[in-house]
């Protein structure tokens, strides 16, 4: 699970490439609006972010980031800005510069710099993209043609799905492919990779884009029936209007059979092995030796199956629907996952309903940018180890592996002293703890792109062989032993991630840099910025999924019952917090879809705090612009969340992002006693919460 929230697929939404693929996030300003232009010359919190006018206990997020938003105006080609935007513009500028080198290196045929090279190229090439027209798409457009029988149709199913989702890393539940396949290790023998099957089929978000019962999901989804139409109109269909139809009925009763992303974040009820003869007498409808055969998984002999109703659901459709719905489905996915490596016409439909519709955001990305991104998702390790080299010294892991041994250290003492838990529940948590891989700025290993074939004028077959690459090396892993150590993350990724089946963390380079993480800022706001991120990270281990596995990455209750219902009890209590935020009058977080990543901030932010208290060993921290040491912890931690986002792309993560908008989990300082202290919150202002009803897990 990472800290921050997926950005929504606007630009390329690639069902053929891997989860990776990550997308533009965030602005390209001219200025520094996230840290605000002080921040080149201080170190440490940026008080003019701030808004001194509010009361920290009345609204803490407006407080620690009010002069920021402001100031902060959402560039046009973006759906929401944060304080992770200059860090991504940092790493896009480094990583562009970085493929620009590629470009201009004659470096040798087949090695990853030329296909670095080569691949930024075939998406920069836009006359050459015009002058092929659709012709890409043709020869899979004729295949779905010639689809004659059901038989046909599951090869064709099969011969679709790719290694796009991840349950438990990136949390990506989504895939516009019949289903999804995610290789990890076994919910059952965590030694072996195992394949995991997940729900797919739905363009659109989430079931609730198409269930909802209210006008503004009505709304998208005429709008999203005009927009099938239309692209089926510009690939040279004809009777697009009853296509789109029947196209959107499909996916309303697929989107009937899906579970809800709270349900499919419970690792309790997706623990389902099927075996190949299983799939056929559980989920009938679907030919599934046909489906496995043309996946290439028909020598598979079990799966592990994460929604079984969705797979009863989907597979019936199979059989109910008409041939040739699905025929235009197939089509019509092939299309929209293509769109914006095709010429403009078909670029600028998809992006008129998935960019302008769906996240609110007017313009695109400049095209340079979105070429860097497609780079990252398909040769990312490739331009990663060249960006660790250039931009991650030694000094700034060493800093890092300190905080971290630091942060691990008080959780330690955390798990010690809690009175309610039992001795041996303790020792597991501990053991946990001990067999944590950290992993800090880049990989041990780098993956190998040789069997990867990147032609310099063949976007279209970089990209589709780019989707089969990841699927081949994924399908090959199955049964092998596992990599405990193998990243789930890029270096120039700025974000974090828990890998909860592997027990491990990855801190990718690109995050451990100003503001997050600055050598010169005084502690109190490095643990406060990047110790909370950190201490968020490691509590994932104890969170509603991590508790679930033991230190081996088994599925293995070692709570005993009581210490289970303290935990269950608690964590309902803070679910039921969440519950009350309205980002908009008509709706609410989900309390328990966002409960993992609230446990993560709650205790990130108690463990971020006693290393940081630690580290003081005993001196008053420094004073800064008048605030106290802890004083600072905290506003460094508000202003990790400064964000402004457009109203359809709050609205899009508040339905389907394990994350609570920015602006809740600034707030969560509320569960905190120390902050009380720190700012004299008193009863009567609006976060003020007595102490029997703060939130405390661990
Ligand atoms: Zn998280």
């Amino acid at each position: 699970m990472r800290v921050k929230p997926k950005s929504p697929k606007i630009l390329l939404a690639l069902a053929a490439v891997a989860v990776l693929i990550a997308l533009p996030r965030l602005a390209a300003p001219a200025q520094n609006p996230s840290t605000g232009a002080p921040k080149q010359d201080t170190h440490g919190i940026v008080v003019a972010n701030m808004d001194a006018s509010v009361k920290p206990g009345d609204d803490f997020n407006q407080y620690a980031n009010g002069g920021w938003i402001r100031r902060t105006e959402i560039p046009p080609d973006r759906g929401r800005v944060g304080v992770f935007t200059s860090l991504d513009d940092l790493s896009n500028k480094r990583t562009a510069g970085l493929i620009e080198e590629a470009a201009k290196a004659s470096a040798p045929a087949g090695s990853s710099v030329r296909k670095i090279a080569a691949l930024y190229n075939s998406y920069m090439d836009e006359a050459a993209i015009e002058a092929k027209g659709i012709a890409p798409l043709r020869p899979h457009l004729e295949s779905i043609a010639l689809i004659h029988n059901q038989r046909e149709l599951a090869r064709a199913l099969g011969e679709s799905l790719r290694s796009d989702v991840d349950a438990l890393n990136n949390t990506e539940f989504h895939t516009p492919n019949l289903f999804g396949l995610w290789v990890a290790p076994g919910f059952n023998d965590s030694e072996h990779y195992a394949a995991y099957l997940l729900q797919g089929g739905l363009q659109l978000p989430d079931r609730e884009y198409y269930l909802a019962d209210n006008a503004r999901m009505r709304d998208v989804r005429v709008k999203y029936q005009a927009h099938i139409s239309t692209m089926l109109k510009l690939a040279g269909f004809t009777g697009t209007d009853v296509r789109a139809q029947r196209i959107l009925e499909l996916e309303h009763s697929i989107a009937e059979t899906h579970l809800s992303l709270a349900d499919n974040e419970d690792v309790h009820k997706a623990n389902n092995t099927w075996t190949q003869s299983d799939f056929a007498a559980k989920a009938p409808g679907l030919d599934w030796a046909e489906y496995f055969r043309g996946a290439g998984l028909g020598q598979q002999k079990s799966l592990i199956v994460w929604q079984p109703t969705a797979f009863t659901g989907e597979s019936a459709l199979v059989a109910s629907t008409s041939l040739d719905t699905w025929k235009d489905w197939l089509a019509f996915h092939l299309i929209d996952a293509y769109a914006a490596v095709l010429p403009k016409t078909l670029a600028d439909e998809r992006f008129a309903f998935f960019g302008k519709v769906l996240s609110g955001t007017p313009e695109q990305r400049p095209r340079w940018r979105r070429g860097v991104e497609l780079v990252d998702g398909l040769l990312g390790d490739a331009v990663g180890q060249i960006y660790a080299q250039r931009y991650f010294p030694p000094e700034a892991k060493a800093a890092a592996q300190a905080m971290v041994a630091n942060i691990i250290a008080a959780f330690r003492k955390r798990i010690e002293a809690l009175s309610w838990m039992d001795p041996k529940t303790k020792a597991e948590a501990q053991a946990k703890l001990t067999t944590l891989y950290v992993g800090i700025g880049y990989p041990e290993t780098w993956r190998d792109y040789s069997a990867y074939q990147v032609e310099p004028d063949d976007l279209f077959g970089n990209i589709w062989r780019g989707g089969l690459f990841d699927y081949h090396r994924e399908v090959a892993r199955l049964g092998l032993p596992v990599d405990r150590q193998e990243w789930s993350m890029t270096p120039q990724t700025v974000n974090a991630v828990n890998l909860p089946l592997q027990n491990a963390l990855n801190f990718p380079a690109a995050i451990l840099q100003p503001p997050f993480f600055d050598p010169q800022a005084p502690a109190a706001a490095n643990y406060g910025a990047i110790g909370t991120v950190i201490g968020h990270e490691i509590s994932h281990t104890f969170d509603t999924e991590g508790s679930a596995f033991d230190s081996q990455g088994r599925v293995r209750n070692w709570w005993t019952a009581a210490d289970l219902a303290h935990f269950n009890a608690a964590t309902a209590r803070l679910a039921a917090q969440y519950d009350t935020y309205k980002p908009f009058p008509d709706i609410s977080v989900n309390g328990r879809q966002t409960l993992g990543e609230n446990i993560a901030d709650v205790a990130g932010l108690s463990a971020a705090y006693d290393g940081y208290r630690a580290s003081l060993v005993g001196q008053t921290a420094p004073t800064q612009d008048g605030f106290s040491g802890d004083q600072q912890f905290f506003i460094a931690f508000g202003q990790n969340w400064g964000s402004k986002a457009r109203e359809p792309a709050l609205r899009q993560q508040v339905m389907t992002d394990p994350h609570a908008p920015a602006q809740f989990r600034a707030d969560t300082v509320r569960n905190i006693d120390a902050w009380y202290s720190a700012f004299g919150v008193q009863p009567g202002q609006k976060l003020y919460l007595a102490p029997a009803d703060r939130v405390r897990i661990w």
